[in-house]
């Protein structure tokens, strides 16, 4: 239960939102929307040699390649004819490709799913696992740095007033057992261990697997958490779980897998929490692909001049710019706030009051990171202050009393500096 009001300055009591006495009835769906649209990783110049054209009909469950020129596909949960193909840039500045469709009521399916799924080769498959609802990362399952050791489900939500995976665990405890089956015969025949909070500890016993609790508090959630406390490894800076042997999945894309396996067919849903102005949480499962407009016009929520509208929980989301964006696989919230909500950031001196460093839970020196990233010192950043050492929980932006936009410098310290290996990389051939 969170303390004092969401959207303000302070040191609140950050603990998860929970679903006690919630019943599946509770999630509402959403009616198909007229228009859909799914967004293709591309380098801009690719949409000049595009395939795919205005007109040309595709079915649900189709694997698209857009460009003869690109590896780059997506996988249609909707059946209907291509409206738009235009360029969009999306969270620090990456490049899409924007596909339209005008959506039919009926679902025509496309085969090539149910034959790709069913192959026994996993690399034919990863194409078409990798746009299932709840899977932002097929390749780090399928194709880890070394193999898994074990498998993690979460199914903890990531952020605060989040209650999308609770509700996956509570709702769908029979395809969960059944996807916790698939995952344990992947290559090397991994452990499965499901982490839940402590609510779900029965619904979670039904999926045989290990089960561990995790104290619903904020961040315990995020995967670095989850390796120190149930694992009891420390993930090294800059590098992922998955180079320690582990892998993590979201306990609604296990579900997804069992759907696509056993059904030959991809799950088109997603579930989604809206979290509105007044900070309750509904959920709700709506076909991906949906644009956030459609989803609000159907929940009967008015968006008011000055509202933002965030992709995410209040604490790592990210404010979009049109209502137009589509719910993506990876989305598990969409929050609305109103202006007089909008904590916003100023231009004033850090003062060195320390609040940063006392809630960060890695232990950064986020007073003297932030100092080095403000004048675009990355590099330095990186070697002196720990900057890959950041697991992106966002609490720093939050305590901090100047109200500097530490995480947004931290999130954008992170990309330069891939950038930088990029091109360091590119020129040693
Ligand atoms: S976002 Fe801030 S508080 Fe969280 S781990 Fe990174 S530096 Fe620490
Ligand atoms: S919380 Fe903000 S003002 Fe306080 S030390 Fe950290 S960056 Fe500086």
């Amino acid at each position: 239960m969170i303390k004092k009001p969401f959207f303000g300055f302070g040191k609140p009591k950050l603990d998860y939102a929970g679903i006690e006495g919630l019943e599946q009835g509770e999630v509402t769906d959403i009616p198909l929307s007229g228009r859909a649209v799914f967004f293709v990783e591309a380098p801009h110049p690719t949409v000049n040699d595009v395939s795919l054209q205005v007109g040309d009909e595709i079915n649900t469950g189709q694997n698209l390649q857009v460009s003869p020129f690109s590896k780059a596909t997506f996988t249609s949960m909707v059946t209907g004819s291509v409206i738009d193909i235009s360029k969009t840039s999306g969270y620090l500045g990456k490049q899409y490709l924007s596909v339209g469709i005008d959506v039919s009521e009926e679902d025509q399916w496309d085969d090539a799913f149910s034959e790709a799924v069913q192959s026994p080769d996993l690399e034919k498959a990863d194409r078409y696992l990798g746009g299932l609802p709840g899977i932002s990362n097929i390749n780090a399952l399928i194709h880890p740095e070394t193999p898994l050791e074990t498998i993690v489900v979460n199914g903890m939500d990531k952020d605060l007033l989040v209650t999308t995976q609770q509700m996956v665990v509570k709702s769908q405890a029979d395809d969960l057992k059944e996807g916790i089956e698939f995952l344990k015969k992947l290559p090397g025949n991994p452990k499965v261990i499901l982490v839940v909070p402590p609510h779900l500890s029965a619904e979670a016993a039904k999926s045989e697997a290990q089960v561990q609790t995790v104290t619903p508090s904020y961040p315990n959630s995020l995967p670095e958490m989850i390796m120190k406390d149930v694992l009891h490894q420390v993930v090294p800076a800059g590098m992922d779980c998955s180079s320690l042997g582990v892998g993590f999945i979201d306990a609604e894309g296990v579900v997804a897998l069992k759907s696509a396996f056993s059904e030959g067919k991809p799950p088109v849903t997603k579930m989604v929490s809206i979290i509105g102005k007044n900070e309750k949480t509904q959920v709700i499962r709506v076909r991906l692909g949906t644009p956030v407009n459609a989803v609000l016009d159907a929940l009967d929520i008015p968006l008011e001049q000055g509202d933002r509208l965030v992709m995410g929980g209040p604490m790592t989301g990210r404010s979009i710019y049109s209502g137009e964006m589509p719910v993506l696989q990876d989305t598990d919230a969409i929050m609305i706030q109103g202006k007089d909500q909008l904590a916003l950031n100023e231009d004033v001196p850090c003062v060195n009051c320390g609040e940063c460093i006392r809630a960060c839970p890695v232990n950064i020196p986020v007073n003297m990171l932030v100092r080095l990233l403000e004048f675009s010192q990355y590099e330095e950043a990186a070697n002196d202050y720990d900057l890959l050492s950041c697991i992106e929980c966002g609490l720093c932006s939050y305590v901090c009393e100047s109200k500097i936009p530490v995480f947004h410098y931290i999130m954008l310290g992170k990309y330069e500096l891939s950038l930088i290996k990029e091109a360091e990389e590119s020129a040693n051939g």
